[in-house]
């Protein structure tokens, strides 16, 4: 399967990774909406959120645990995450992941 956050994921394609466990990997933004802009990922292929099943359910959970972790490490006290889905909700890559934004003023709504 051609998909960027798989390889990524598999570390065929590089990325600044800032955590790995055995069913997440997370790695900065190439193009950071915030000072701490992170994407986590799970290494399993799931195109999108709302095609995630009940089997999904623990690693969905993950995903969030590691965001937490992550936020932690990097001095974050308020951050926001995020799960764009579908492209006219600004999913661009069609692999799940949780953006972590952090280090600046959030506004609501978001754009
Ligand atoms: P989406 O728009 O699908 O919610 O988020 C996709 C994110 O992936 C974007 O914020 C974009 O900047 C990021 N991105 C796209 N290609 C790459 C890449 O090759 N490496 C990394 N680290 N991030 C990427
Ligand atoms: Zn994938």
């Amino acid at each position: 399967m051609d998909c960027l956050f798989c390889k990524i994921a598999a570390g065929e394609i590089d990325s600044k990774r800032v955590y790995e466990d055995d069913r997440v990997v997370a790695f900065r933004d190439i193009n950071p909406a915030a000072p701490v802009h992170v994407l986590v990922v799970p290494r399993e292929h799931v195109s999108r959120i709302s095609e995630a099943g009940e089997e999904h359910a623990e690693l969905i959970g993950r995903l969030h645990l590691a965001a937490g972790k992550i936020a932690e490490a990097e001095g974050l006290k308020d951050y926001r995450l995020v799960i764009n889905c579908g492209e006219g909700a600004g999913q661009s890559v069609f692999h799940v992941h949780l953006h972590l934004l952090g280090g600046r003023p959030m506004s609501w709504p978001p754009g």
